[in-house]
């Protein structure tokens, strides 16, 4: 047990661990520890970040993917899943709703739908800078060309999330079909940074075949990369994907490694993702207790809510956009954070 809480007392200074240690952490389970890891993490976050939480108002652009990941319930092999994608139109009117309930980051989710091209976002984002000067606008629509992230962020897009969704390429092949590729996903991160966004990256935890020496190589390639945004929540499995039957992430190991995380990235916007929620009735208030700093609301029109099923028993299907605003606001309130209106930018990096 030494061992761990060495290597947790060398964390909580600041030291660049190696993915054997990270993996020692990810794996103890001893409760003395994790409330050290837990304690220290929420100190550096408030020493960053004070009590505030940042809102990103996410709008789901579109059910239709053309991937196959085996894990993920609108992979395209799906024929239960419901498509539909949203029309420019609609995406706007959903941003103008959201600035009005106070959001200032808005996220363009969806899978890898051909429609979305490079024709079609470069005006909406356009669209939506200049009715919204004050906000940061954030995409997640998975693996494009570098030519393509170029022009997105000409356009005016400030962020990109793409989960790296594990660091090791043997667990990536396992979680994929073949025609997807380790090497090509973890070079996207490297072409968004060196354009000039802020990058997210992440990984779902508990899923299928992940093990500790996994979570170990996670962790490092994180505090090695820097994100300034990390998304990671626990899977949970879809009925109609090859992975139905397998256990979902559990909580307590997800709130380890969000410590663990807040830790290796001090400054990271970290969230508590809506994953977390729905495993826990007050998962999303126990990640941000355990170091994470932001929240996701919906702001998908309501009636595409219930399709865009990633996994199931999703929460927050039903809400308007302010109900779900208002209820994680409260939520928040609750524990002692503020939810705050602004863009929520990442304070400057420090680089290992
Ligand atoms: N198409 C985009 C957006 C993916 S959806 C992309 O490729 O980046 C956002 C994230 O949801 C994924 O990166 C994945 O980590 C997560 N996700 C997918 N299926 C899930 C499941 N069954 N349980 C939990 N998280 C899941």
């Amino acid at each position: 047990m030494n061992g761990a809480n060495d290597i947790a007392a060398r964390l909580l200074r600041g030291e660049t661990l190696t993915s054997a240690e990270f993996a020692v952490l990810a794996a103890s389970s001893d409760e003395t520890l994790e409330e050290t890891l837990r304690a220290a993490a929420v100190e550096r976050r408030k020493a960053v970040y004070g009590n505030k939480v940042y809102t990103r108002g996410l709008i789901e652009i579109s059910s239709i993917c053309k991937n196959d990941c085996l894990y993920c319930g609108i992979r395209c092999s799906n024929k239960n899943a419901e498509r539909y994608r949203l029309d420019p139109d609609e995406i706007v009117k959903c941003a103008e709703e959201g600035y009005a309930l106070g959001f200032r980051t808005f996220v363009l989710q969806g899978g890898e739908d051909p429609f979305f091209s490079d024709d079609v976002l470069v005006p909406l984002i356009k669209t939506l800078k200049t009715r919204h000067p004050d906000c940061a606008v954030t995409l997640s629509l998975g693996e494009r060309s570098s030519e393509s992230y170029k022009a997105l962020f000409d356009a005016g897009a400030d962020r990109y999330l793409l989960r790296h969704e594990t660091a090791t390429k043997a667990h990536y092949e396992k979680l994929h079909p073949p025609q997807m590729s380790f090497e090509r996903r973890m070079q996207c991160l490297q072409v968004l940074r060196k354009i000039g966004y802020q990058v997210g990256a992440g990984f779902m935890v508990g899923s299928p075949f992940q093990t500790a020496d996994d979570l170990g190589r996670d962790l490092a390639f994180l505090q090695s990369f820097q994100p300034e945004m990390c998304g990671i929540g626990p899977f949970i499995p879809h009925k109609d994907t090859p992975f139905r039957a397998c256990p979902a992430g559990t909580l307590r190991l997800t709130l380890r490694l969000l410590s663990i995380i807040r830790l290796a990235c001090p400054n990271v916007l970290l969230p508590a993702t809506t994953a977390l929620g729905t495993i826990d009735p007050t998962g999303r208030e126990k990640g941000i207790l355990a170091g994470a700093n932001v929240v996701m609301p919906n702001l998908s029109p309501v009636r595409v809510r219930k399709k865009y099923a990633l996994y199931d028993g999703k929460i927050c299907t039903g809400e308007e956009s302010a109900q779900c605003k208002d209820c994680l606001a409260q939520r928040m309130r609750a524990i002692g954070y503020e939810v705050v209106v602004d863009r929520g930018d990442c304070a400057k990096t420090i680089r290992n």
